[in-house]
């Protein structure tokens, strides 16, 4: 039998580019609010925006909201699957196929007003929590140190950790679908802010033109709201007077390099995976560039995939190595991979991807104090993302809401 594959980003999380959902039918001029950046703080912050206004039952006029995005994906939550189509598949039509969550994994809900805003979709179990059985490993090495692994922690024992299915970009698509006052701009991208873009400043509003890179005006907006990484936002916002522009290096986001690795049958996974003398789902690996290990066809509602792996490489690593070669990176980390999960030629995997993370994560303050939004008033211009506070999820959900409530505040 003959295999072929299929390789596919899941990238679209709206049914077309450029699609639009509902627009605003009020009467009375309403706010017009752009946000820069379609991952999750841009989401849940049009999510938000909406429910306020929606609340304020009849006595503000809900804003028209417009998401601009420069590529066709949710931002830093991303899947890739590759389907193994079989030469009978005209007799079989179940072809099957590798999936691997590249970007983030899993995510918290410690606060209580998180934990309410995921409830729905907890219900619908598009959301499940996923109660992994985490160990830490040391793999061997060639200083005669033996392989060694030991369990760490179940999740949700102590703390529970998240995941969207059957896709991890499964959320982001019915965050945008339930948008009702939100127009989605896919492959858009704005161009840096200028101070003269800035079209009229008084003391009770202000309204700024945006502009795409070829210097098409994308319209004039009430309130801006950036959510790029921060090296992107630092850009974005040089030559615009922004008053908080300091802050924007302030945190500082370190790369991260994930390897995806598939196998053609449960038989052929390495004893490390198939024969596990103690079960797990996730490892964190110990004395190695790499720093975990996902077996995604463990996860719950993720059963019928082919043995699937992802692996992200250490954050440190990887920022040390951000420009070589991806082929090499690729190369070292199989390597590390190989080790870790010791298979030999019978269970070598089939699959192997490999992708560059330039912003992967920010680096925790050693006080743990966290930025905040960015806020110019003058101008009605916010700078957000993950960044502004811990890096993940759960920050894009915090630094959303206190985007929402700076706006209420006008
Ligand atoms: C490898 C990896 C592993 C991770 N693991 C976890 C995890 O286990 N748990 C967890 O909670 N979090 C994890 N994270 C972090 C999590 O993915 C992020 O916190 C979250 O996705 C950030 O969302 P965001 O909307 O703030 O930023 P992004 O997702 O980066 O969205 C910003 C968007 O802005 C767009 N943009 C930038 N410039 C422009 C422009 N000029 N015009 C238009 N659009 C623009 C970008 O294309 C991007 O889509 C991980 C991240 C990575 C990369």
């Amino acid at each position: 039998m003959s295999d072929s594959t299929l390789l596919s980003t899941d990238q679209n999380i709206t049914q077309s580019d450029n699609h639009t959902n509902t627009k605003n039918d009020a009467s009375n001029a309403p706010l017009k609010i752009a946000i820069i950046g379609g991952g999750l703080t841009g989401l849940f912050t049009a999510t938000l925006l909406e429910r306020a206004f929606i609340e304020a039952n009849g006595k503000a006029v809900v804003p028209q909201i417009t998401i601009f995005e420069k590529s066709r994906s949710v931002g830093r939550l991303a899947t890739r699957y590759r389907s193994k189509v079989h030469s009978d598949a005209i007799h079989d039509n179940s072809d099957k196929q590798w999936q691997w969550a590249f970007g983030a994994q899993f995510f918290t809900a410690k606060t209580t007003s998180f934990q309410k805003f995921i409830k729905p979709w907890l219900a619908t179990n598009l959301l499940q929590p996923w109660c992994a059985q985490v160990v830490n490993l040391t793999p061997a090495n060639d200083a005669g140190q033996s392989a060694d692994i030991q369990n760490k922690e179940q999740w949700s024992s102590t703390q529970a950790r998240y995941i969207s299915t059957p896709k991890m970009t499964s959320w982001g698509r019915i965050l945008a679908d339930e948008l009702k006052h939100t127009t989605l701009n896919f492959k858009t991208r704005v161009a840096p802010l200028l101070a003269r873009h800035c079209t009229e400043q008084n003391s009770v509003n202000s309204k700024t033109e945006l502009f795409d890179e070829n210097d098409n005006s994308l319209g004039s907006f009430d309130w801006i709201i950036c959510t790029a990484p921060n090296g992107q936002a630092l850009e974005l916002m040089a030559d615009s007077d922004f008053t908080e522009q300091a802050m924007i290096s302030k945190p500082q986001m370190q790369a991260c390099y994930t390897l995806m690795l598939g196998w053609d049958d449960v038989q052929q996974l390495p004893d490390s995976l198939s024969n596990q003398t103690i079960p797990w789902d996730v490892a964190y690996v110990q004395d190695s560039i790499l720093d975990r290990i996902f077996i995604e066809h463990q996860k719950p509602a993720h059963e019928n995939l082919l043995p699937s792996i992802t692996i992200h490489a250490r954050n440190d690593w990887s920022e040390a190595h951000v420009d070589n070669d991806i082929e090499v990176i690729k190369a070292q980390l199989l390597q590390a991979a190989q080790q870790a999960l010791n298979w030999d030629m019978k269970s070598t995997p089939s699959q192997v991807d490999c992708h560059r993370w330039r912003y992967a994560s920010t680096i925790k303050n050693i006080d743990n104090q966290q930025l905040g939004i960015l806020v110019d008033d003058s101008h009605q211009w916010i700078v957000s993302g993950d960044w502004c506070a811990q890096g993940n999820i759960e920050s894009c959900y915090q630094m959303a809401a206190e985007t929402v409530k700076t706006i209420c505040s006008h």
